[in-house]
């Protein structure tokens, strides 16, 4: 059984993702996490936006392996622990620009397939239910209005960098959200947008146990 959830940031696909297959007894894969991760080594290899054959080779030998401990998900490229690093502004900043290159699309699709071999999976990103997993059981797409994702991103920045909450602006991160979005929805390859058969759900007055047990509701009526 395969359920993907599509959307754009900050309508809470990864909370809810992560809740839902926790509900179902699914794995749960973030694959906003995998791209994070090549944009991570990216800024860490000091390799160019423009190199492409740099980036090609760096693919070429990208190991990204994910390890759940007391339930918490550890991301690791190589032998670093990235979990944190991957939520950066430094990287947050150039993540749409990398996923948006078809050496990195091309390279990311067979490690999402090989993982959907391994049991019943929740996928959560932008393009599972249109193009990764077009065939996948359930398909979400959740939306919410775009002041209130980014509420809910500086509440999340703020509590992943208490060092640093004097940085985060409302404004500065709503003109990034809106920018990202824009920049995924319009680019050539796997652009975000609701699946067909996606089940679309609007976050905006809905907790995160609501979105949740809606989504587990659609996902039990399909397995019956
Ligand atoms: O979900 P998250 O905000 O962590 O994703 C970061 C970025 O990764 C997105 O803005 C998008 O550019 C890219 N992404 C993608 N395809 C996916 C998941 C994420 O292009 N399936």
């Amino acid at each position: 059984m395969i359920v993907t959830i599509d959307g754009p940031s900050g309508t809470g696909k990864s909370t809810v993702a992560e809740r839902l297959a926790e509900k179902l007894g699914y794995t749960y894969f973030d694959t906003g996490a995998l791209y994070r991760a090549i944009a991570w080594k990216i800024l860490h290899d000091n390799i160019d936006l423009s190199d492409l054959e740099g980036i090609k080779k760096m693919l070429q030998a990208f190991s990204f392996h994910v390890e759940t401990q007391n339930g918490k998900k550890n991301y690791k490229v190589d032998a670093h622990d990235v979990t944190k690093a991957i939520r950066s502004q430094e990287v947050t900043a150039i993540v749409s620009e990398v996923s948006a290159m078809k050496c990195v699309r091309d390279a990311m699709r067979p490690l999402q397939e090989l993982f959907s071999y391994e049991g019943p999976t929740v996928f959560e990103g932008r393009d599972l239910g249109t193009v990764v997993f077009p065939h996948a059981e359930v398909k979400f797409f959740l939306t919410a209005s775009p002041s209130v994702r980014a509420e809910r991103r500086l509440k999340d920045l703020q509590q992943k960098f208490p060092d640093r909450a004097g940085e985060f602006s409302y404004e500065d991160i709503l003109q990034k959200i809106q920018d990202r979005d824009a920049y995924d929805s319009s680019r050539e390859l796997a652009p975000l947008k609701q699946a067909a058969d996606a089940i679309l759900v609007d976050t905006s007055q809905m907790t995160i146990d609501e979105v949740v047990v809606t989504l587990e509701n659609y996902v039990k009526e399909k397995s019956k």
